[in-house]
């Protein structure tokens, strides 16, 4: 799981981008995160993995207050998914789905079956686009192996930050289909920020409305939209 407590992120320049935040993500649920641009999402979604620090409060994962983990150690156990997903363009969509074997030092054939396998999962035949390069794929069929890679070794906790934002409307409500076909298999606790309600609305088993750095409403979907 994922908890918040009274977390406050204020930047440099003085911009509060989170204000006394507290919220919990239960283990194997999806929350999506969604506001209008700059009110604080993916600042929250930074701090889980470390990539920024909070001013104040604490963030727990798995139970453990994440300020005491060694980064690497905490972002082997954090997935993470962005818009403009960066593969590495001299390897394939295989090895590049088997980055993070690799570097924890899967034996080859173990790496490759994984990725192998999780290919399969983000509905990419391994047989047709294990061998070819990102250059020969669509932006669609690339979030999938970012999807793919994020999830290589494993870990318990996705965070995905607009994963779907830079594909057309066609193709993002396929890998939204796909995305929950693959949630329901693997039961990852994610957090998803979007700042499409139709897709916060769809995907999250609970949905966090942000305005300006604050949570206003924190419900499931159908509570969300009966609100008055
Ligand atoms: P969102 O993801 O909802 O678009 P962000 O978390 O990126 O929002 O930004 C929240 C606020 O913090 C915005 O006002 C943004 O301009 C500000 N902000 C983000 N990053 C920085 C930074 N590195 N330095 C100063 N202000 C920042
Ligand atoms: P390097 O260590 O320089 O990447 P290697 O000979 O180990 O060179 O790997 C050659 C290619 O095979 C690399 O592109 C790498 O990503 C890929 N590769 C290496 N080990 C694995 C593995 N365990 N699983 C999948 N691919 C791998």
């Amino acid at each position: 799981m994922i908890r918040f407590e009274h977390v406050t992120k204020r930047y440099a320049d003085g911009t509060t981008a989170v204000d006394d935040l507290s919220f919990e993500v239960a283990e194997g649920e999806l929350v999506t995160l969604v506001g209008p641009s700059g009110c604080g999402k993916t600042t929250t979604m930074k701090m889980v993995n470390r990539l920024i620090e909070p001013t104040s409060g604490r963030i727990l994962v798995e139970g453990g207050d994440i300020a005491e983990a060694d980064p690497v150690q905490l972002r082997r156990r954090i997935g993470y998914v962005i818009q403009q997903i960066g593969l590495f363009p001299h390897k394939t969509v295989l090895e590049n789905t088997a980055t993070v074997p690799h570097l924890l030092g899967w034996q080859r054939k173990k790496g490759r079956d994984r990725a192998a396998e999780l290919l399969e999962l983000v509905g990419l035949d391994p047989s047709v686009y294990g061998d070819r390069y990102p250059d020969q794929l669509s932006g669609g069929q690339r979030q999938r192996v970012g999807v793919a890679r994020a999830l290589a070794a494993d870990p318990p906790v996705l965070l995905m930050d607009e994963p779907f934002g830079a594909v057309d409307p066609v193709v993002r409500e396929h890998l939204q289909t796909e995305f929950l076909r693959l949630q329901s298999q693997v039961r990852k606790t994610v957090l998803f920020v979007t700042h499409d309600i139709e897709e916060a609305v769809r995907l999250g088993d609970r949905i966090a409305v942000y305005g300006s750095g604050k949570i206003e409403q924190f419900d499931t979907p159908a509570s969300v939209l009966g609100a008055p």
